[in-house]
């Protein structure tokens, strides 16, 4: 944002406004720590905001203060658009176009057209919808991007420790715990006051973690015997069918962080997690890389997805088959290294 934006919103939040904060589809731990950070500091302000999520968040983010007030479009489609339409203000947090909210949420939002949108988020190529656009990929969270704007709007003082355990967790997940390449300085120094302030840097990492149900470690134990491996394309895959998936007893969540595993192998630079979706009649792709591969644009050419340089999603309508088969095939003309 330029400093008249600043200023602008500034303006807009100095009396007290109904506010609607929102999110992308499946809601990872970035897009509920930041929006719940960012809800707390409205609070805090005397604004009426409210959180809503396209649909659910998954459980192990559940202990996340004030998760309770958190509304799920899916389940609650009637109130959740009488906020949207009643809001003075809406916030787009961790995403960069409106389509990232599906098809339901996603019309309800384009029918606020006029409102104020204010987008905060890091993912590459932000569609023009908001009037304020606060949108830097160099950033590796949008919780650390929250924690600026709080900063912008001269109110640091207000962050205490049940807004910085929100933000402290998004900063975590969208880090990979401070691994990825995104992780600056800064984004320990902000940490480092956070835990400074008194949140228990240690049990959040705990919660996120260790908190797996026995479910959860037979879906990882059996998408780790999935794991396939083309050593002359230094990459991996692995999948879940839709019948090893509710097989187990699967729920939300249960998932998230597997495709990682498929990068922890020497010399894989490229991988990619597919998961079937029957009831949502698509397969759903994760892929992750390590060093210059661009992932991002790879699901954005192959797989009608996106997201950052070394973590992206993307999606497919044909079969678990076909589409691993279409991944295999994209290989051929694809430069790894
Ligand atoms: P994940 O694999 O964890 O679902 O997603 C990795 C990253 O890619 C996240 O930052 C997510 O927001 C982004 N992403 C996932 N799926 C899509 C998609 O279909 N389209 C776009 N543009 N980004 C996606
Ligand atoms: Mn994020």
């Amino acid at each position: 944002m330029t400093t008249r934006d600043t200023e602008a919103v500034k303006e807009l939040l100095a009396s007290p406004k109904k506010i609607a904060i929102t999110t992308h589809r499946n809601p990872d731990g970035d897009a509920m720590g930041s929006s719940l950070g960012l809800y707390h500091y409205l609070i805090k302000k005397g604004h009426y905001p409210t959180v809503i999520v396209p649909n659910d968040f998954p459980d192990f983010l559940s202990w996340l203060p004030a998760t309770e007030k958190v509304m799920v479009f899916e389940n609650e489609t009637g109130p959740a658009t009488k906020i949207l339409e009643e809001a003075d203000i809406i916030f787009t947090l961790d995403y960069n176009a409106l389509s990232r909210t599906g098809d339901k949420m996603q019309q309800a939002l384009q029918q606020q057209e006029g409102k104020t949108f204010i987008m905060i988020d890091h993912h590459q190529a932000p569609d023009n919808y908001a009037q304020y656009m606060f949108s830097d990929t160099a950033y590796g969270s949008t919780c650390e991007m929250i924690y600026n704007f709080i900063d912008s709007m001269s109110e640091k003082n207000l962050i205490d420790t049940t807004m910085a355990t929100c933000l402290y967790t998004g900063i975590v997940t969208d880090s990979g715990s401070f691994r990825y390449p995104s992780t600056t300085g800064t984004t320990h120094r902000i940490a480092a006051e956070f835990i400074d302030l008194g949140i228990d840097n240690s049990a959040i990492h705990s919660l996120l973690y260790d908190n797996h149900s026995h479910n959860r470690i037979q879906i990882l134990a059996r998408a780790l015997q999935n794991m396939q491996v083309i050593p002359a394309n230094k990459t991996s895959y692995t999948y879940m069918s839709h019948e090893e998936l509710t097989g187990f007893g699967n729920s939300k969540g249960d998932t998230e962080g597997i495709v990682n595993y498929g990068l922890s192998m020497k010399d894989i630079v490229f991988t990619a997690f597919f998961t079937e979706n029957k009831d949502e009649g698509i397969i759903k792709i994760s892929f992750r890389s390590k060093g210059d591969f661009d992932v991002n644009q790879y699901a954005r050419e192959h797989f009608n997805g996106g997201g950052h340089k070394n973590a992206a999603g993307g999606k497919s309508a044909d079969t678990l088959e076909a589409t691993i088969k279409k991944f295999i095939a994209t290989l051929a003309h694809t430069k790894i290294d």
